[in-house]
């Protein structure tokens, strides 16, 4: 199921400076697919976790943001499909859109999927989604190490509610507040309040 359907109909691109999509080839063969984390100071602020997958990406919105102690269990209500263009987005989305609000690249890199059946086989990304958890392991410029998610209401919810869990593995670290302690953009080590002071709501 990837379609940027719901992605577009969302959207003026006559007013947002998001990407529409379909100009960035996917991962193949033996590349590691990408991931982002945005965080997106929207209505209520949250982080934006995307992995890459059938073209696309796949999306929560996480209002409290990924954490590094895996006692945490961390809300992540699942979102559209978004181009993989969006991996690179950062500013100000115009008041009154969708999303409207300034978003930075909190975090970004690549990921590693962990998920195996009983017998030790990998269960691809798109089919893991599908069943409600997915495993995998993040290699970002903040985050690193293993993660979860798992799918917590019916699939046939209009917004599927998942948890997102650091696994427990040597990069796990319950006295650490990562997204306290490293709010700016990777791209740019702005805030988002430096954005929104540099950019407002433009035109
Ligand atoms: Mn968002």
């Amino acid at each position: 199921m990837a379609d940027l359907h719901e992605y577009r109909a969302r959207r003026d691109f006559e007013r947002t400076a998001e990407p529409a999509g379909g100009a960035v080839r996917p991962a193949r063969g033996n590349e590691w697919p990408k991931f982002c984390i945005q965080k997106h100071d929207a209505s209520h602020l949250h982080y934006d976790l995307r992995l890459e997958a059938e073209g696309v990406l796949k999306s929560w919105a996480v209002p409290k943001g990924p954490s590094l102690d895996p006692a945490d269990k961390r809300l992540a209500m699942r979102t559209e499909d978004h181009p993989l263009e969006y991996l690179g987005f950062e500013g100000v989305i115009p008041q009154g859109e969708y999303g409207g609000g300034t978003m930075i690249v909190w975090d970004v890199g690549f990921f590693r999927n962990l998920t195996v059946d009983r017998k030790g086989f990998e269960i691809a990304v798109a089919d893991a989604l599908d069943e409600g958890h997915l495993r995998f392991w993040l290699e970002g410029k903040k985050l690193r190490g293993a993660f979860a998610l798992t799918r917590t209401s019916g699939a046939d919810e209009p917004r599927e509610k998942w948890i997102l869990v650091k696994v427990r593995d040597r990069m796990a670290d319950p006295e650490r507040d990562v997204v306290g302690e490293e709010p700016g953009s990777v791209l740019t080590g702005r805030t988002t309040e430096q954005v929104f002071a540099e950019e407002g709501w433009g035109s």
